[in-house]
């Protein structure tokens, strides 16, 4: 693919187009800084393959993840914002202007604001890569609906487990939740909606060990972390809410990550580098919420016109 060297220094690039990169892209287009959007792979973010909003303020009645992520993308480009349906695969941040390459381009611009958000985390056991897409899932808003009537199983005892859970009984004939403790780490809400579902059961203390099938998951071998005892439980499904990792292995070599490979920034969402901003999931570990990341990305383009007035 030939590369398109792009001239123009561009005032502000953002990559992300989660709640944080089209907050930021909405602040930023809104000070006349004409902001480019590298989408990435997964447009609108994680927020999109949420099934239900209910704590974004403004929706008291809730809204669907899809409809808010497309909303945040009106609100950014009614204003200007540019949106590329490309990913930036390679990032030099060693001077100013700092030049992002895509597939099929290549950028210059006077500051970054990266929005890359987090990945699932995945077991690592086996079969887990195998039957990715045969009845693995890290998604049930995306994936939910191929398992109607079908039995399926839920790994994880934090709020994506049981949130996710609950919109699988739309589908599924059973949800049961494999938690490695004997209590949930999911709010008071989700708990007394999941415990009292007729359709959920939590299968306690327990890790799963392998998934097995043939031409699809059908499957699973548990071990009991309390009695070591070893079990095997039928099921079409097989959906894992983990946690996430941050998506920042592009800047690993060039700015200051956190062990776990968040990106370090301060109060002002700067990273070590000037000019260079973070906003969301990629630097935040502990709230990762919507309104939180869009709160983020606000101050981020907030900070990246300051400096570039300055
Ligand atoms: P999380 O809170 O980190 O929970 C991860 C869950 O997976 C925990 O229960 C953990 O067990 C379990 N786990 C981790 N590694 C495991 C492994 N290798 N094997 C088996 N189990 C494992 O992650 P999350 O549920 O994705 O939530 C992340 C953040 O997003 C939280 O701050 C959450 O509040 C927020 N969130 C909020 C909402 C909402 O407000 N509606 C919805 C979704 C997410 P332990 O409990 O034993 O550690």
């Amino acid at each position: 693919m030939d590369l398109k060297d792009s001239k123009q220094i561009e005032k502000v690039i953002i990559l992300g187009t989660g709640p944080a990169g089209l907050s930021a892209s909405l602040y930023a287009a809104r000070a006349d800084l004409n902001p480019l959007v590298l989408t990435g792979t997964q447009i609108g973010g994680q927020a999109a393959l949420t099934d239900r909003i209910e704590n974004y303020p403004g929706f008291p009645e809730g809204v669907g993840g899809a409809e808010l992520a497309d909303l945040f993308q009106k609100n950014a480009e009614r204003f200007g914002t540019r949106i590329e349906y490309d990913t930036a695969t390679e990032v030099d941040l060693s001077s100013s202007p700092f030049v992002v390459k895509t597939y099929s381009n290549s950028f210059q611009t006077q500051t970054l604001i990266i929005a890359t958000g987090a990945t699932p985390n995945k077991l690592h056991i086996p079969g887990e890569d195998e039957f990715l897409g045969k009845g693995v899932s890290y998604c049930a808003t995306c994936d939910g609906w191929f398992f109607k009537d079908k039995a399926v199983v839920v790994v994880g005892g934090g709020d994506s487990a049981l949130e996710e859970g609950i919109l699988l009984t739309r589908y599924a004939s059973s949800v049961k939740i494999i938690h490695r403790r004997d209590e949930l780490r999911a709010g008071a809400i989700l708990q007394k909606r999941a415990l009292s579902n007729p359709k959920i059961e939590v299968v306690w203390d327990s890790v799963v060990k392998e998934v097995k099938g043939s031409d699809g998951v059908e499957k699973v071998e548990l071990e009991n972390v309390k009695t070591g005892k070893r079990s095997e439980l039928l099921t079409d499904g097989f959906f894992v809410f983990i946690g996430h990792k941050p998506t920042t292995e592009l800047f690993k070599s060039q700015l200051e990550l956190d062990e776990k490979g968040y990106i370090i920034v301060d109060k002002r969402m700067r990273t070590n580098i000037p000019g260079v901003f973070v906003a969301g999931e990629a630097c935040d570990p502990l709230y990762r919420q919507v309104i939180t990341s869009a709160g983020m990305g606000a101050a981020a383009a907030i900070e990246a016109t300051r400096l570039l007035e300055n």
